[in-house]
């Protein structure tokens, strides 16, 4: 039985057989469903938080949006 891997970047699950498992040289194990994403945490080094297409992105913003609903019913001002 194939273990589930999920993609250090972008959160998404790997398909047995395919992606890339990256060990840095303090030993951490990173893994890659895509070269994109690869290049977007080693080369370019973005964080997932601020890629719109990560899940951490989804789980970022599902965290503000709660804060900001938060402050609304504490303030009961939906600008704030
Ligand atoms: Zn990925």
């Amino acid at each position: 039985m194939p273990v589930k891997r999920y993609c250090s970047f972008c959160g998404r699950e790997i398909e047995p057989g395919t992606g890339k498992m990256y060990v840095k040289r303090d030993g951490s194990v990173l893994y890659f469903c895509s070269s994109k994403c690869q290049k977007n945490m080693l080369e370019l080094g973005r964080d997932p938080k601020n890629v719109r297409w990560t899940k951490a992105f989804e789980e970022a913003k599902k965290v503000r949006l709660h804060m900001v609903r938060q402050v609304e019913q504490n303030t009961g001002n939906p600008q704030a």
